[in-house]
């Protein structure tokens, strides 16, 4: 069988502990033996990180401005703990937040759905993907108490010193609290441009919703730049991908995706999408079934698994113990990236690939082969739980039949 040839490399960006032992055998049994596999590979291993004092995170994110997608496996965010476990330098930053500072890009959260694994949702027949802007509102407001009756004034001075502006916050005739938010046209911009790009690239529909009735200044500045952009931008696009756009109010939002059937783009507020995205995680099934595609306005791409390292695992492997842990999520962070190198390189046969692996992966668990954490929710009689690699094997088995 001749492998499928790629053009440009994908930036390859290794991880920690149990998901990058994954990550090894992901590439040996299910991508090399198919693939003549290109990548600018980035170790960003924990111990690599700390001997390159953190550059080689930057270095990987640069990779992806000048290659365009990038597929990223697990890694360690220090804490006190991990500086001891590995002699760390320094409490090193979370590579999530460098890497996304500097592409500037959404998180797009997206599970996958099989038969056996069924959301808490009965009538939820297809993934919701959901997206969190990633700046401001509450998680750069700034609060105070307000010991006894007085007054709050919120004031803008300009910074040339031109104009002053003052409203009346509250007139207190006793104790309370108080709390003062922003956001910036620049940041909801790029946030409504990435949810644009990303719902074009996936042909999904794109819901997004604010409380702009109440909320006539601030919300309402979000909703606007949503619209004009769409109007202006989308459109047209939209329509010919055959994909809508749909503005709502967060309740009607809510009410309304319970009873849907799934199959779109959420786009959330910051503080709407940290709590979303939890229920969307947990009602879908498992943390271990749900991919992360960070988006930038500028058209870079990352490709990762939502989950963390799987430390408890690591350490059993560690110890020579069998493992039984999930690779689904750290496959199909393969997949969304090679799918879309073979659609940016005009590589329909690498897209096609994509598809077939993560058919492959889905059918092994429909057969009712699958990883412990499935096996132990599972609605599929007599489930069979594998070991980590036999789990990827049997992957590679229903794979090569489908080729
Ligand atoms: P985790 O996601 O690794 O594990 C959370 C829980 O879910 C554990 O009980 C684990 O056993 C289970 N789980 C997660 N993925 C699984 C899988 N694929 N198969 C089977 N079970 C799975 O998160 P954690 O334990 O909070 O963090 C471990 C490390 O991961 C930390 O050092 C943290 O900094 C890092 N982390 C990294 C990322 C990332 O790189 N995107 C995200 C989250 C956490």
């Amino acid at each position: 069988m001749t492998k499928i040839q790629m053009k440009t490399p994908l930036v390859e960006m290794d991880g920690d502990e149990m998901t990058r032992i994954l990550w090894e055998i992901i590439k040996k049994e299910l991508l090399t033996p198919f693939i003549d596999l290109k990548t600018e590979y980035y170790d960003l291993g924990l111990k690599h990180r700390d001997e390159t004092d953190d550059q080689v995170t930057r270095d990987s994110a640069e990779a992806t401005k000048k290659y365009g997608v990038a597929v990223k496996c697990a890694t360690i965010t220090p804490n006190a703990a991990r500086v001891e476990e590995y002699g760390l330098k320094e409490m090193w930053k979370s590579p999530n937040g460098t890497i996304r500072a500097m592409l500037d890009g959404t998180v797009f959260r997206t599970p996958i759905v099989v038969k056996g694994i069924e959301p808490c949702v009965k009538n939820w027949k297809k993934p919701i993907t959901i997206a969190r802007h990633a700046y401001g509102d509450l998680y750069k407001n700034v609060e105070m108490r307000i010991p006894a009756a007085g007054t709050v004034k919120m004031t803008y001075t300009a910074a040339d010193g031109s104009a002053v502006k003052s409203v009346l916050v509250h007139t207190f005739n006793g104790p309370g609290v108080v709390q003062g938010q922003h956001n910036l046209d620049d940041s909801i911009t790029s946030y409504a441009r990435s949810c644009f790009e990303y719902a074009l690239s996936e042909k999904k529909d794109l819901w997004f919703s604010t409380k702009d009735t109440i909320s006539k200044i601030y919300d309402h500045r979000f909703k606007d730049i949503f619209q004009e952009m769409y109007d202006t931008e989308y459109k047209e696009k939209f329509e010919k991908a055959g994909i809508t756009y749909f503005y709502t109010l967060i309740d009607d939002a809510v009410a309304r995706i319970m009873k849907s059937e799934g199959g779109f783009i959420w786009a959330c507020k910051n503080y709407d999408g940290d709590v979303m995205s939890d229920m969307i995680s947990s009602a879908f099934g498992s943390l271990a079934m749900m991919t992360s595609v960070l988006v930038s306005p500028h058209g870079y791409y990352e490709y990762e698994a939502a989950h963390g390292t799987v430390q408890r695992h690591y350490y059993k492997y560690l110890k020579g113990e069998e493992t039984s842990t999930n690779s689904v999520a750290t496959i199909f962070a393969w997949t969304g990236a090679l799918r879309k190198r073979g659609e940016l390189d005009q590589i329909p046969e690498l897209s096609e690939f994509a598809d077939k692996l993560e058919k492959a992966t889905i059918d092994t668990i429909e057969s009712g082969k699958m990883t412990g954490d499935l096996a132990r929710i599972t609605t599929l009689p007599n489930p069979v739980t594998l070991n980590s690699e036999d789990f990827i094997k049997a992957i590679r088995s229903t794979l090569e039949k489908s080729l």
